[in-house]
């Protein structure tokens, strides 16, 4: 039985079933918001319909009662999300914000929007987010905010880190893009910081297309939230908003087709969730069977919500690269039906470090001459991050195998690929 990688025959060419999670209750959603005749009802101008129509403000309700804060804002993506916090922060061109090179691209590129820098700090060798001692290595007097990326589903240290930001007086942000359900101390991940941000573009545990929510317990920084989702700069006058610190407005607007979806999607969470996690417990009693692969750490007092499953592989022990080791498991399996574009859906590592992407390493943002980096010290360079570097390159893999759409039969021809890669793994690179 060679490996597929070598010509062999791979464990299952079948698609794995779709990730589906909309159906006729959506439908029936947005076929009522059509017959309304009103797709949007925001006005960018101080009046009742500055915040919206009854479908976003519907869905602000009810995901501010789920996630239990006081304040949720609807916009158009988590991006525009994490813009609004950032500027909601009151903060100065310059002012740096600590951010991890361990997450999708826009929770460290969001203080750029203000002219302000992103610091990176390392992240946890177990839990891959920011790690609470880097952090307080990485403040300056120009600290304005720090942004914490519940990474892969895992809540950051919001003991820790929620201390050291009181103690240094700045605002943590928490992206928890890809946490909704995970829970710390029995709180929601979200609600952990002053300010969170919850995404609902199409990867996500739930999602209506494209979307985004910002919550928050904090009366200011959810206005000044609304007010950069809607036009401030044509809205503070008649409003009566006197403190103009970042008060151009964007159009962050959420569509009322997308809130209506996004109110069925809420509902659907806790049920979709559930089967995620019996689908991790499934496949970790197996892939921890395997002497090279550590399944993912969980907080104490924690709920990990599984975006991805994040595992850890131990080259030394197996004998070849964690690279050539999913190489061949890649070979094995196939992709997701209606994401066949996407491939297989397990890889080594997750994102480059984001500090050695061509905007940062090149420091080069805003126009030809480096600005802003061009007024800090801050650098940026390989090397700087070694956690997360090592994890990158070396040691993490992930994969989707846990979604919600996956049988146990399914999760078995994914464990088969796994065990004959390893009592293969002869037939591969060796170290
Ligand atoms: C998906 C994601 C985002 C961006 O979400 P959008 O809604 O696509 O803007 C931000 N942060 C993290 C950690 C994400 O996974």
């Amino acid at each position: 039985m060679k490996l597929a990688i070598n010509g062999g025959e791979p464990v299952r060419k079948k698609p794995f079933p779709a990730y589906v999670t909309v159906g006729e209750e959506e439908k029936k959603a947005v076929c009522d918001v059509i017959d309304s005749g009103c797709l949007s009802k925001y006005l960018g101008a101080w009046h009742e319909q500055f915040k919206g129509g009854e479908q976003v403000r519907a869905l602000e309700q009810e995901w501010a009662d789920y996630f239990k804060v006081k304040h949720a804002i609807a916009v158009n993506s988590c991006t525009s999300g994490l813009y609004c916090a950032v500027g909601a922060t009151g903060i100065e061109p310059g002012e740096e914000v600590i951010v991890s090179p361990y997450t999708m691209s826009a929770s460290a590129t969001a203080p750029l929007v203000y002219n302000a820098i992103p610091v990176f700090a390392d992240i946890e060798e177990d839990c891959y987010c920011l790690s609470a001692s880097d952090i307080e290595s990485k403040i300056t007097s120009r600290t304005r905010a720090i942004i914490v990326v519940d990474i892969f589903g895992q809540p950051y240290d919001a003991e820790a880190i929620n201390a050291i930001a009181r103690k240094h007086g700045v605002t943590v942000i928490e992206d928890a893009a890809q946490a909704p359900g995970a829970m710390l101390a029995g709180k929601h991940a979200g609600a952990l910081g002053d300010i969170g941000v919850f995404s609902l573009n199409y990867h996500k545990h739930i999602h209506s297309g494209e979307g985004g929510v910002i919550v928050t317990d904090d009366d200011e920084l959810a206005q000044r939230c609304r007010l950069i989702r809607n036009h401030a700069e044509a809205v503070v006058e008649g409003m009566g908003v006197s403190d103009l610190r970042n008060m151009i407005g964007f159009n962050y607007r959420m569509t009322e087709i997308e809130a209506a979806i996004a109110r069925i999607q809420l509902q659907k969470l806790a049920g979709l969730n559930s089967k995620r996690f019996d689908n991790v417990a499934y496949i970790e009693k197996h892939l921890s069977a395997l002497p090279a692969i550590q399944t993912p750490a969980v907080r104490p007092d924690a709920e990990h919500a599984y975006y991805v499953h994040a595992c850890r592989f131990d080259s030394d022990i197996a004998g070849v690269h964690r690279n050539d080791f999913i190489q061949a498991v890649r070979a094995e399996l196939p992709h997701h039906e209606l994401r066949e574009q996407e491939g297989v859906k397990l890889g080594a590592g997750y994102v480059k470090p984001l500090y050695l992407q061509p905007m940062f390493a090149k420091r080069m943002a805003y126009g030809s001459q480096g600005y802003p980096f061009s007024e800090s010290q801050v650098e940026y360079r390989q090397g700087m991050c070694p956690v997360t570097e090592r994890m990158h390159f070396e040691e993490l893999f992930a994969h989707e195998f846990i979604l919600p759409s996956m049988q146990p039969s399914d999760i078995d021809d994914v464990i088969t690929a796994f065990n004959k890669v390893w009592e293969h793994r002869d037939e591969l690179p060796q170290l």
